[in-house]
């Protein structure tokens, strides 16, 4: 199984570098609902891929969880 985002080899639905991606925008969500008040997890998603200083696997994981 390949990772749909990057080719690379896929251990489950997405390659490791993807799936550590996922769990840190998914671990950051609760700080920025926190921070902003309240923050839908769409809206959350469009910042993160906004965010200047969001990494490029996050960006792209951010984009497909966006769907
Ligand atoms: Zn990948």
């Amino acid at each position: 199984m390949k990772c749909p985002l990057c080719g690379r080899e896929a251990e489950g639905e997405l390659c490791a570098y993807h799936a550590a991606a996922k769990g840190a925008v998914e671990a950051a969500y609760p700080r920025w609902a926190r921070a902003f008040g309240r923050i839908d997890w769409k809206d959350y998603l469009d910042s993160v891929k906004r965010n200047p200083q969001t990494g490029q696997w996050a960006k792209e994981i951010a984009e497909f969880l966006r769907g």
